[in-house]
């Protein structure tokens, strides 16, 4: 469910028509909606009820400061996975007390940056790093509470390149290896175990993998237990699908009674990492027709928009439903198009074959899901700009993040010295130094 509807014939983002926000902005641009954000945290959060549990929204999903202030508002921590993220998630009024730090590669420098924070866990994904985050915590003279982020070799039957806990993926510590690693970790000076995490991967849309990677977690916990660690955190990742297309991913509800099945009486706090789940379906991605190509045996629609403002169907062969800005008549023809961007790559195709009503040149079209992993994906290549990306809430909006010019996007770009003799009717260049 989401709050970007047709009224008399137009769509609307809550009680803002999306024309009025592409007048006002330029195309193509990111919108996100308040209430879309709100009612998917809020059923979330109350399909955990009765447990004790915090919900750290997955920063790398959607880091905007106003979409993760929103968030904040609502009680959300924050999952991140850089120090780049946490500086986002603090911006945005998420406290370090509530923040949980992943990753298989953090840096010395963003361990330190987290512990100088105060972060309130940091998922440990390798022995390396358990050690170098040990000798830098007692360096600084405190204790890192730690998960440890165990691979339970379960496959979460998604995308490959969004499957992580498969023993073969990069991701937590090998099964087979845990007990030693706790082991490990409990003789460290600068080191507090709290806690087991797991997470097997984006846009699941069954809860069968989920209820084998949880089972094999609380096994682990019962183990560990045994062996004299102190665990009080589960955390049970993120990865919940949505529907992009024909998916029927389980509802949070369904999920949050497997989880309460699983993991009944096991005396643990929760923590749970969703990101796709609470903004996919919270965006959308507007764009304008620039040309209608009709070729020989295809047509097709080419958009303002392109894979470097939104690369999940270049990336993960991923669906998005394009509509018409302006509604389609019921009885309107409806003819196959190629949905593409303007940039010099065969990849850069967001639908093939799709079936659309006529639209024409100049007319606006909206992707669907594009809340998640959209924006934060962009890049500037083919000398694009990075585009605006806006949040409505009610009848009003605001500009949360501004379009990035080319000009902006080149002030950090230099001749080199040997170069900088000034070109004739040129204005000189200062060169780097
Ligand atoms: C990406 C990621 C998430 C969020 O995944 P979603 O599919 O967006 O819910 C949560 N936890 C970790 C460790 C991640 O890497």
């Amino acid at each position: 469910m989401d709050h970007f509807n047709y009224r008399n014939g137009e769509l609307y983002a809550e009680d803002v028509r999306v024309a009025d926000i592409a007048d006002a902005v330029g195309t193509p641009f990111y919108c996100y909606s308040t209430a879309t954000l709100t009612r998917h945290y809020t059923v979330f959060d109350e399909a955990l009820a009765g447990t004790d549990h915090q919900v750290y929204f997955a920063v790398k999903a959607n880091g905007n400061i106003g979409v993760l202030a929103t968030l904040a508002q609502l009680g959300a921590g924050a999952d991140i996975v850089s120090a780049g993220e946490m500086q986002r998630a603090i911006a945005a009024g998420i406290p370090a007390s509530k923040i949980v730090f992943s990753g298989v590669g953090k840096t010395a420098g963003e361990l330190k940056a987290a512990l100088a924070a105060g972060v309130h866990q940091i998922n440990v994904e390798s022995q390396p790093e358990l050690h170098s985050l040990s000798e830098i915590a007692a360096s600084m003279g405190v204790t890192a509470p730690i998960a440890i982020r165990v691979n339970p070799d379960v496959d979460a039957k998604t995308h490959k390149k969004i499957t992580t806990g498969l023993s073969e993926n990069k991701f937590g510590i090998a099964w087979e290896q845990a007990e030693s690693v706790f082991a490990e970790a409990a003789k460290l000076p600068g080191i507090d175990v709290v806690g087991v995490a797991v997470h097997i991967g984006s846009q699941l849309t069954d809860l069968t993998p989920y209820r084998a990677a949880y089972t094999k977690v609380r096994g682990l916990v019962e183990t560990l237990r045994g062996q004299g660690h102190d665990i009080r955190v589960v955390d049970l990742g993120g990865g919940l699908g949505i529907p992009y297309d024909a998916e029927n991913p389980p509802s949070p509800a369904e999920y949050g009674r497997m989880v309460k099945e699983v993991m009944d009486g096991i005396g643990c706090k929760l923590a749970f990492e969703p990101g796709r789940m609470i903004c996919g379906n919270a965006g959308i991605l507007v764009s304008s027709v620039v040309y209608l190509k009709k070729g020989v045996d295809r047509s097709f629609l080419i958009l303002d928009a392109a894979m470097n403002d939104l690369i999940r169907p270049a990336m993960y062969d991923a669906h998005h439903t394009v509509i018409p800005v302006n509604e389609p008549h019921p009885g309107d023809n409806m003819a196959p198009v190629d949905i593409v961007g303007p940039i010099c790559e065969s990849g850069d195709t967001f639908a093939r074959e799709r079936l659309m009503p006529a639209v024409e040149a100049g007319a606006l079209v909206a992707f669907r899901s594009a809340g998640a992993y959209g924006a934060v994906m962009s890049s500037t290549y083919n000398g694009r700009d990075l585009i605006p990306e806006v949040l409505v809430n009610g009848a009003d909006y605001a500009v949360v993040a501004e379009r990035l010019r080319i000009e902006s996007v080149m002030d950090r770009e230099r001749v080199p010295e040997w170069l900088a003799a000034p070109l004739p009717g040129d204005m000189p260049r200062e060169a780097s130094g």
